[in-house]
């Protein structure tokens, strides 16, 4: 089973990913592999650093950066994982890439899915939870922050949200939307009862 957590910076997607993971370890005898994107692998980091401290990447090269990072995170961990039963839960996946690379540096949305596509043979998350912020709340969760990326303007930020929402909207199925502003507890509480579902089919 392959989970994703999306959401803008500072949503919580760190601390909701390592509090499924525990809850799955301890409810089930199931392997649990925590990793993330970019940087989940040792080609990852590399990548990681480029993109968060070049200076001056273009959108193409930069998205380019991020596909060639998730087609090393899949093809040498996330699938083989898989392939073993485990539950793979990452933090971001493609539907970042849509939302930052499109929604946020404006390339064109149907492209930057199919170049992840592409990276990725297709492979999909069976659950993708959305940890949706409002950006007000951004600076005072990460403050001054030193990455690159992270600093881009409100407006920025507001798009990705946007493009988040729109995805999440047009594949249900597929996503699980959690208000992040509510207290930690009760957010992990919806994740947990929807993941309990999917491990009972
Ligand atoms: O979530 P994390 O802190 O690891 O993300 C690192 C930075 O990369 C963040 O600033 C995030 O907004 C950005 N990012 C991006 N495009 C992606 C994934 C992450 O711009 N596809
Ligand atoms: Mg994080």
């Amino acid at each position: 089973m392959f989970i994703s957590f999306e959401g803008g910076d500072g949503a919580g997607k760190t601390t909701q990913l390592n509090r499924l993971a525990d809850w799955i370890a301890e409810a089930t005898a199931r392997e649990v592999v925590r990793t993330r994107e970019p940087g989940g692998t040792a080609v990852g980091k590399t990548l990681r650093e480029v993109l968060l401290h070049g200076t001056d990447l273009d959108p193409r090269t930069e998205a380019l950066l991020f596909a060639a990072d998730r087609a090393y995170h899949v093809a040498s961990l996330v699938r083989p994982a898989l392939e073993r039963g485990a539950v793979v839960l990452s933090d971001r996946y493609l539907d970042s890439s849509v939302a930052y690379q499109s929604g946020g540096r404006a390339l064109p949305p149907e492209e930057v899915e199919q170049l992840s596509l592409w990276a990725t043979e297709s492979l999909l998350p069976d659950l993708t939870v959305l940890l949706d912020l409002d950006p007000v709340h951004l600076a005072e969760r990460i403050g001054d922050h030193p990455d690159r990326l992270e600093r881009a303007g409100s407006e920025f930020h507001r798009r990705t949200r946007q493009a988040f929402l729109d995805r999440a909207a047009a594949d249900p199925g597929r996503w699980l939307v959690v208000d992040s502003s509510r207290p930690k507890g009760e957010v992990a509480e919806r994740i947990r009862s929807r993941v309990e579902t999917l491990l009972e089919d």
